[in-house]
């Protein structure tokens, strides 16, 4: 599926999926680039841009931030990275057939150097509740690097509540616990049918990963999924 041409993968899955995770393995492993539209939306809180208020109001309600916002963020990363070589992913980005909407035309007016390949991981929602409730973040906002604190997880930190890669400390996302967690799944499968209808039409091949597996056995998947079985 790497070819010559530089690729985009878009990450479709519910929060806690894993689709972070992946993403930074991806970028520590192979050099790719990853754009986490939570971490750029958490990065405007802490830095309190002018959207930043607006981003902090709808996360703190459990609700989507607007299409117009999150794609216009989207599209100045992509302008900023010009015509880079290398491998992009998309971590939470598209996540209503709005956004996934423009960002093809995106992709076909500007960027049409870039090849699309869609990924869906696919987990129960209490293995994600379960999941969720174990996982801690670097309070870092430049860092933002994810662990978990589940008994045998591959991303416990080597010390106890500090990040390994910047040494800050780690804390819980407040949209972690358990309602904010279930309203927020239960937003993501009203959004997810309609984006995948929206790839389906303009056929687009949809990877089905399983994620309800360790991340190692994942991040194995991916790989032979996307043709990278041999790295
Ligand atoms: P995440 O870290 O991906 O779970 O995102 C955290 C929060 O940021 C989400 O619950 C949304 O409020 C907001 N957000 C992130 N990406 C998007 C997106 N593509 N569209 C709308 N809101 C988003």
């Amino acid at each position: 599926m790497i070819g010559g041409q530089q690729n985009v993968f878009i990450f479709i899955g519910p929060p806690g999926s894993g689709k972070g995770s992946i993403s930074s393995l991806c970028t520590e492993k192979f050099g790719w680039k990853q754009l986490s539209t939570g971490n750029l939306c958490r990065k405007h809180i802490a830095r309190q841009t002018k959207i930043g208020k607006e981003i902090d109001f709808a996360i703190k309600s459990g609700k989507l931030v607007s299409d117009s916002l999150i794609t216009g963020m989207v599209i100045d990363w992509f302008m900023q990275m010009g015509d880079q070589d290398g491998i992009t992913i998309l971590d939470g980005f598209p996540r209503t057939r709005a956004q996934a909407e423009s960002f093809n035309e995106l992709l076909e007016k500007q960027l049409d150097h870039l090849k699309l390949h869609v990924i869906r991981f696919g987990i129960r929602d209490e293995s994600i509740i379960a999941r969720l409730c174990g996982r801690y973040i670097c309070q870092n906002k430049e860092c933002q690097a994810v662990y978990s604190l589940l008994p045998g997880s591959a991303l416990a930190p080597q010390c106890e509540n500090v990040c390994d890669k910047c040494g800050m400390v780690i804390g819980r996302r407040k949209d972690d616990e358990e309602n904010a967690v279930r309203e927020r799944l239960e937003i993501y499968h009203r959004h997810e049918k309609q984006l995948l209808d929206f790839y389906r039409q303009i056929e687009r091949h949809i990877h089905e990963i399983d994620a309800d597996k360790s991340l190692h056995q994942v991040f194995e998947d991916f790989k032979s999924v996307v043709g990278l079985d041999l790295v």
